[in-house]
């Protein structure tokens, strides 16, 4: 493994708009299981079922996702050692941006500016309308769940939904507008925890590798994208992404 460390820290020794590019699998060290993992939640719930039309159709599924959100306590989870090193990385100036197609908001709180992340799949902060994006505060709608109502509709009579994007719904506008930014702007890419097999996200990563800047993949088990990475670390990104931006931080660029 030291060996392929050192190759991924010479592959991008010499870069300063790398795109980190990261999945479920970074926040599995802080107690968030991933989708396609071997814990992952697609073990034990089918994916059809996450889909916007089934959300709109089904109100039972609306009222199981609020009783989840607001009802079951959730443990606080903290941001990991990988989350600290991608802003550890930002810090450098070597990064043009994180995206992200996690909705957990750990990238946020281990210390990355807003600016540096592009959330392609949407977050928790924010409830929406679906039919005219009116915004809700996550508060006001949560004293209205507590209050009883099980199912909350906006004003305007159209049914409410977190920011987050399920399957067949169109991907945040200024999410994507800045990650595409990152991806035209970068020079090298880091993927991290993800399997890479969720579209169109992942084209974000794929094409900075199409433009054959250096692309190290660091996951545990494999990826869709393996035979285009320059380097690959297979291991737990909480130990291996820190040693990573510890060899980056020791060589300056220039
Ligand atoms: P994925 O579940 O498809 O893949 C995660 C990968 O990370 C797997 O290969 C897994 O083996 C690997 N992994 C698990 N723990 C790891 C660790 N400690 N270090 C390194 N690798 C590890 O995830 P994906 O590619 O992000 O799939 C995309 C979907 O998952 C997205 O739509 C995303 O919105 C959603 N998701 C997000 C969260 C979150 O916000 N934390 C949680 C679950 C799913």
């Amino acid at each position: 493994m030291e060996e392929l460390l050192e190759h991924a820290a010479a592959a991008l020794e010499d870069r300063t708009r790398i795109l980190v590019f990261t999945g479920a699998g970074i926040s599995t060290e802080s107690g968030i299981p991933d989708f396609r993992g071997p814990n992952g939640v697609w073990k034990t719930v089918d994916p059809k079922n996450f889909t916007l039309r089934h959300y709109v159709r089904d109100a039972d599924f609306r009222r199981a996702r609020w009783r989840r959100w607001f009802g079951e306590a959730p443990p606080d989870h903290e941001p990991n050692a990988a989350h600290m090193a991608v802003a550890d990385l930002w810090a450098t100036g070597r990064m043009v941006g994180c995206v992200t197609q996690n909705i957990d908001g750990l990238h946020i709180a281990g210390g990355l500016p807003a600016d540096a992340l592009a959330e392609v799949h949407g977050n928790a902060r924010a409830i929406e309308c679906l039919d005219r994006g009116h915004r809700h505060e996550v508060d006001a709608i949560r004293l209205r769940w507590l209050d009883g109502d099980l199912d909350p509709h906006c004003e305007c009579g159209s049914i409410l939904k977190s920011t987050v994007v399920l399957f067949g719904e169109q991907l945040p506008a200024a999410a994507t507008n800045r990650a595409g930014e990152f991806s035209r702007a970068a020079d090298a890419a880091i993927a991290v925890g993800s399997t890479i097999s969720v579209f169109p996200a992942a084209e974000f990563l794929l094409a900075v590798a199409d433009r054959r800047h250096p692309l190290i993949i660091l996951n545990m088990g494999p990826t869709d994208a393996d035979s285009l990475a320059t380097v690959r670390l297979e291991g737990k990104a909480g130990e291996l992404l820190p040693r990573l931006v510890e060899a980056l931080e020791a060589a300056p660029p220039g």
